[in-house]
């Protein structure tokens, strides 16, 4: 555990969350500022700082992370509709919360241009 980190923090059930799964690896919680109906974070339990941490070896911790928010698309009901999933990655990449983490946001129309 990374002891500033607030993700970390919310692992050790230090800060309170709202929690939508979890298992020995992984969990996943509401956005504190959701930009749409459905906005949770999907995190591994383990403190991995960004996307661009991740090394060879970790490939199925990182395929893990997308089936869990399909799993919760489906669980949320916007499965059918569709939905986004998003990595911010470092500052330029727009990451505020340095432990990485995938946005499952959906249950509203998208811009389709990014950015
Ligand atoms: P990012 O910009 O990709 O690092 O996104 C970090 C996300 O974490 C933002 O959408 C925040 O609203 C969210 N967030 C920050 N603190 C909390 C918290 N305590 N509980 C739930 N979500 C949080």
């Amino acid at each position: 555990m990374a002891e500033e980190c607030i993700f970390c923090r919310i692992v050790a059930g230090e800060i309170p969350s709202d929690i939508v799964y979890q298992d020995g690896d992984f969990l996943a919680f509401r956005d504190i500022m959701p930009k749409a109906p459905t906005h949770v974070l999907i995190i591994p339990r383990t403190h991995i700082t960004s996307a661009a941490e991740l090394t060879e070896g970790q490939e199925k911790l990182a395929g893990r992370l997308i089936i869990i928010a399909k799993n919760l698309a489906e669980k949320e009901g916007i499965a059918e509709n569709g939905f986004r999933l998003v990595i911010n990655c470092g500052s330029e990449g727009g990451q505020i919360v340095p432990h990485l983490h995938l946005h499952l946001i959906g249950g509203r129309q998208m811009d389709a241009k990014l950015g």
